[in-house]
């Protein structure tokens, strides 16, 4: 098991996020940790904006590379010749959507495993949208999301750090 994915939103990316990236790292030669380009969703970054927010936050972790894709998880997988999809679960409520996904994928590309890290305690009730929401109203978001993106999200919300 050398090499895996990290793949998400990461709009932006949290203290959650980060405390997964940091263990993934630590279990994998290589991490990729990919920005996924959904025109789905509307998102409050760009992907370019994500991108650059993660490689900020990352970038003391040598054996971390930020990336971003569009389209189906299994092919860009499978052009990466990983085998290894990483995602963090936090509550029961994740369970299913990412069982689903999980066995997706594998019946997608067969070679590819989904490998779940749980959440740590301290970072269990904590999401993106959440973060969003506290910003938006001008709350205090620093013990959420790093210095740097804490300043893009105030910056966002047109609103002063308190
Ligand atoms: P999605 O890919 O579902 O749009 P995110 O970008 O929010 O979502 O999350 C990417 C991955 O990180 C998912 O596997 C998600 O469960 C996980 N994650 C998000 N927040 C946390 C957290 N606080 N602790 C652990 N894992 C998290």
């Amino acid at each position: 098991m050398s090499s895996a994915i990290y793949p998400g939103s990461f709009d932006p990316v949290t203290y959650g996020h980060f405390d997964i990236i940091q263990r993934a790292a630590k279990a994998f030669e290589h991490l990729t940790v990919s920005v996924l380009n959904n025109k789905v969703k509307s998102p409050l970054f760009s992907v370019e904006e994500r991108v650059r927010m993660l490689e900020e936050v990352c970038k003391d972790i040598p054996n971390v590379t930020i990336d971003s894709f569009s389209g189906l998880l299994a092919d860009y997988a499978r052009k990466k010749h990983t085998d290894v999809i990483i995602r963090g679960l936090r509550a029961i409520t994740d369970f299913e959507y990412e069982l689903q996904m999980a066995q997706t994928n594998r019946k997608l590309v067969d070679h590819v495993d989904t490998v779940f890290l749980t959440t740590s305690l301290e970072y269990a009730y904590l999401s993106s949208t959440t973060v969003k929401e506290v910003a938006a109203f001008g709350g205090d978001i620093t013990q959420f999301v790093p210095p740097c993106v804490a300043k893009k999200i105030y910056a966002k919300f047109q609103q002063r750090e308190p």
